[in-house]
């Protein structure tokens, strides 16, 4: 039987980065509901929506069997990603339907489902709702534990928040836990690197994954490092090289 992977994506976050330009969109809590029932119905009705896109519907081929008949009945689904965005805004229960809509329809072992949140969205009711909802992993959108870098970058949380949170989900019973940092925020030095890796070392996660900033040009850094300007710290964005040594750092360190 073939192994599947969903990913789900909630395009929803509490304020803009300033290096992001990625397609989500802050908006009205109150859009979050429909969002979620939108993406049950078209779990529901996948098979449908796929055979009307004509997607996989290739019954000229002899033996071939159709996309969404090898979705509906060979494929096992064994992971979920819900990511973002940031899908820890949503409340519990639309992630629980989510995956349940997931389960109706999918022949599903799932040792896997992880779950992008930020810090600052942690709290002890959420995270035990999400254990009883399958979630087994968070993944953390950390990037620093530098409150200036974290600060400049527009960034929502603080480093207090970091730990707060880190025992909120241990205590409900996430043991699978992976950071994100970025290598090359505003204001980010090789003493501050070397911090966030030492405090990220002393959360013991179970995984890290370092990105490099990529910077859009159509994110407010990205419009000030082309444009000029001082209200974003463009100024203070690392150089290439800064970036590379900090990356390296990191494949060191960790
Ligand atoms: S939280 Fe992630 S997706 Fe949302 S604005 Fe920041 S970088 Fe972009």
């Amino acid at each position: 039987m073939k192994k599947l992977g969903i990913y789900v994506q909630v395009p929803f976050c509490q304020t803009k980065c300033t290096y992001c330009n990625f397609h989500t969109g802050v908006v009205s809590t109150s859009r979050f509901a429909p969002y979620a029932e939108a993406v049950c119905s078209e779990i529901r009705g996948h098979k449908e929506l796929l055979k009307a896109a004509g997607v996989g519907l290739n019954q000229d081929i002899a033996g071939f069997q159709t996309r969404q008949d090898s979705l509906l009945h060979k494929d096992l689904v064994d992971t979920v990603y819900i990511g973002g965005g940031t899908p820890s805004l949503l409340d519990p229960i639309h992630l629980q339907n989510i995956l349940d809509a997931i389960r109706s329809v999918f022949i599903t072992d799932l040792s896997e489902v992880t779950l992008e949140a930020d810090p600052e969205t942690i709290e002890g009711e959420k995270a035990a709702a999400w254990v009883r909802a399958g979630i087994n992993r968070v993944s953390f959108g950390l990037q620093s534990f530098v409150d200036r870098e974290l600060v400049a970058s527009g960034r929502m949380h603080r480093r207090a928040d970091i730990y707060m949170a880190a025992p909120i989900l241990r205590q409900a019973g996430i043991s699978n836990i992976s950071f994100d940092l970025i290598a090359g925020l505003p204001h980010q030095t090789r003493e501050s690197w070397r911090q966030s890796l030492d405090e990220l070392l002393g959360l013991a996660s179970e995984h890290v994954s370092v990105y490099m900033l990529e910077v859009d040009e159509g994110s407010r850094l990205g419009k000030e490092l082309i444009q000029g300007g001082g209200r974003y710290s463009a100024g203070a964005v690392p150089s290439e090289d800064e970036m590379a040594e900090f990356y390296e750092t990191g494949q060191e360190v960790l």
